[in-house]
This record gives structure tokens, C-alpha cells and sequence, in this order.
């Protein structure tokens, strides 16, 4: 591919439409990305060491505390392709800006399974192995085969494994040491051909009981995410959000058993390993934040997890709101909230 970057590259753009907050940040330089030519191009510059890039998918998890004064690195890559089946698997592999809902879709249309239960998870395939999505019990690390990126510090193509994106609860080592260095420009899915349904968590099975359906298929568990989530999330295309702005902290058994004590009501989840997981929105409505309002700054009224952006509240604003939350939190149950949300 020819390319002209001269053409290319954009000034002062609006990153409003771009992030699901719907901060109204300005990026100093924005340049599209549909082809790793690009990359390996802008590389060759001094764009890169002259101004910090970001890469941007859909804008679903990341808050702009202002203008951002860099390189903005907007992933289009697209593609989906079957580039490998066996009797029981089947291997699909995404253009990075391919739309995660739209790959789920695909997946369910041909009756492969292992993403249903993301079903409506906004963003891109491409950032899908950064916090390592999960959702009603399945995660992206299930599913993940290997990914494609650019190395930003070397310039080059790389491939890693699962076990070199080192994924943990919404983590991996895109968010530890290799933070900022990989542009994902793919990643390969291991689906299932004779897939089995995991109606087990949330109200998954209660919703497809509802519907009168006793076998359920990856098509119904699907509808009943999508379903499930539209009743109990706000739609970001209505109201600036981010979805879950703080992780579920982990803690030892005794400290959660010191809060169970306290609060007979806390919710808790033990994990396999002898930690546990208590829920970050029941402690924010416990402390009373939920509902609470600060200019248009705000913790939705139904999900405490979820803070937003009523219109015209700044990224600052809601950050600030955000370590309020934290400092309360701690205060009151002695528990460290982290946020799930990438700040810039
Ligand atoms: C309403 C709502 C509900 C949500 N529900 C869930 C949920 O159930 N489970 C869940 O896990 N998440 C959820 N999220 C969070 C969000 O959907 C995911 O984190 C998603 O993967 C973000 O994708 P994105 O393309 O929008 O990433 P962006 O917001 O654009 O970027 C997020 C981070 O990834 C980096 N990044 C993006 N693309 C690339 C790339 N190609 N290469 C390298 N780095 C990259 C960015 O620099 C940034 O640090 C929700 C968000 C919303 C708004």
C-alpha cells in the first residue's frame, strides 16, 4: 500500500464522538490506522519519539482528562477470517478495529461458540486482550488463541500467546509492562463447533426459562445477555459512560471475613485460589454514592459501578468524583477500589 502520511495525518481533532464518556478532548495529531503499512511508516518518523501515541479502538474504556496533546493512533483494521478447523474447533482471526459485538455475531451466527455469553461488550476485537473482557462468566482469555501487534519500540511485527499477554482479572501485561508499547492489529479466536451453553451466571437461565425455551443454543444465551444488559446498563449513546469505572477488588479471606462481620449483607464472591472478590458496587451503594450527582458528573442511578457523564461534565470531574469514591470507600470498609477505566 502506498502511503502519504502527509495526507494522512489530522490536526486538532475532536475526540467527542470517538469515546463513549463523550469527553469533548481534542487530539493534537489524529491519524487513522486501516493498514500496518501505516504503522510501519510513521514509525520511520520521529512522530512517535516527538509525541507520545495513543492508540484509540472505540473510545469504551478510557477517559480523557483533557485535550490530549500527542499522536492518536485510531485502529481500523478490519477482516474476519477462518484461518484454521479441525472437527471440533475452528480458528478465527480479526482485523483489530473489527467491532467485538460484530465478531460475537458472526460467531453466533455460524454456531460458534465460547463468545456468546460477551454478547453487547462495546469496542474492538483489538482491545479486547488489554483488560482481557469478560462478562456472565466467560473471559476473552477462554476464547484467545494468539494476537498480532506492532512493536511500537522496535518497529516490528510480533505474535504473543496467551501465555505471553499474561491475562488476569481485567488485566494482562498490556497494562503492566508492556503498556503502550503493542498496537493490536489482530487476534485469533479458538471457537468451539459442537459448542456447549454456560447458562450458569446472573439471570441467564431465569431469562431463557421466561421465554419457554428448555434447550437452549448459543443463539438464545446470546439474546438473553443482550437482553439482560440493556435493561441493566446504561447506553452510552444516551448517557457517557464507561460501563464498570472501578475492578471488583480482590482480598484475603480474613479481611473479607472482618467485612462479612461488619456487614452480613456485603457481597462476596471466594475464588478457587482462597481470595476473594467483593463486589465494588455494592460497597459504592453501601457508602450512599449511588444516584449521588456532582454538576454533570455522576453514579448512575440503577448501577453503582457505572459513573457518567450527564453532558457536559469534564474528564477531570468525573476522575475527581471517582477518588471521592475511593477515598470513602477505604475510609468506610478499609478496601482499595482500582479503577477499571484507562486514563489519559
Ligand atoms: C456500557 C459499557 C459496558 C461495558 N461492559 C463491559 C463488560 O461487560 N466487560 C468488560 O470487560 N468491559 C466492559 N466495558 C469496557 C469496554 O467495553 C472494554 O474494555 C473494551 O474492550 C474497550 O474497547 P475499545 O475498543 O473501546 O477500547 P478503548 O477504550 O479505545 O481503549 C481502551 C484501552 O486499550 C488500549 N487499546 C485500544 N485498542 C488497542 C489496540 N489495538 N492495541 C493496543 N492497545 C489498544 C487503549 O490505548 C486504552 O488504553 C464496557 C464499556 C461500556 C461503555
Amino acid at each position: 500500500m502506498h502511503v502519504n502520511l502527509q495526507y494522512m495525518l489530522q490536526r486538532h481533532i475532536t475526540l467527542k464522538a470517538l469515546n463513549t464518556f463523550g469527553f469533548d478532548a481534542e487530539a493534537s495529531l489524529f491519524l487513522p490506522v486501516a493498514d500496518i503499512d501505516i504503522l510501519k511508516k510513521v514509525w520511520k518518523t520521529n512522530l512517535l519519539s516527538l509525541s507520545s501515541p495513543l492508540i484509540l479502538g472505540g473510545g469504551s474504556n478510557i477517559l480523557f482528562k483533557s485535550n490530549y496533546p500527542g499522536l492518536v493512533l485510531h485502529n481500523r483494521l478490519s477482516g474476519k477470517e477462518v484461518v484454521k478447523e479441525t472437527e471440533h474447533h475452528v480458528w478465527l482471526r480479526c482485523g483489530g478495529g473489527e467491532i467485538w459485538h460484530n465478531v460475537v455475531m458472526h460467531a453466533v451466527q455460524h454456531n460458534w461458540g465460547g463468545l456468546e455469553n460477551m454478547s453487547l461488550i462495546p469496542g474492538t476485537i483489538g482491545a479486547s486482550p488489554i483488560q482481557n473482557i469478560g462478562a456472565y462468566g466467560a473471559e476473552l482469555k477462554d476464547v484467545f488463541e494468539e494476537l498480532d501487534a506492532f512493536d511500537l519500540l522496535h518497529g516490528q511485527m510480533v505474535k504473543l500467546t496467551a501465555e505471553e499477554c499474561e491475562f488476569g482479572y481485567r488485566d494482562s501485561i498490556f497494562k503492566q509492562s508492556g503498556k503502550g508499547r503493542y498496537f493490536i492489529t489482530h487476534v485469533t479466536l479458538r471457537l468451539h463447533k459442537n459448542p456447549e451453553v454456560n447458562v450458569k451466571y446472573g439471570d441467564i437461565a431465569a431469562t431463557i426459562a421466561e421465554w419457554g425455551i428448555t434447550r437452549p443454543g448459543i443463539a438464545d444465551v446470546s439474546r438473553a445477555v443482550i437482553h439482560i444488559r440493556k435493561s441493566k446498563l446504561p447506553d452510552p449513546a444516551e448517557l457517557g459512560n464507561c460501563g464498570s469505572f472501578f475492578k471488583n477488588p480482590v482480598v484475603s479471606k480474613d479481611d473479607a471475613d472482618k467485612l462479612s462481620a461488619a456487614h452480613p449483607d456485603a457481597k462476596r464472591f471466594d475464588q478457587p485460589d482462597g481470595t476473594v472478590k467483593i463486589a465494588a458496587g455494592w460497597l459504592i451503594e453501601k457508602a450512599g454514592w449511588k444516584g449521588y450527582r456532582r454538576g454533570d458528573a455522576g453514579v448512575h442511578a440503577k448501577q453503582a459501578l457505572v459513573l457518567v457523564n450527564y453532558g457536559n461534565a469534564t474528564g477531570t470531574e468525573v476522575l475527581t468524583l471517582a477518588h471521592d469514591i475511593v477515598e470513602d470507600i477505604f475510609t468506610k470498609f478499609q478496601v482499595k477500589l482500582e479503577m477499571e477505566v484507562n486514563t489519559r
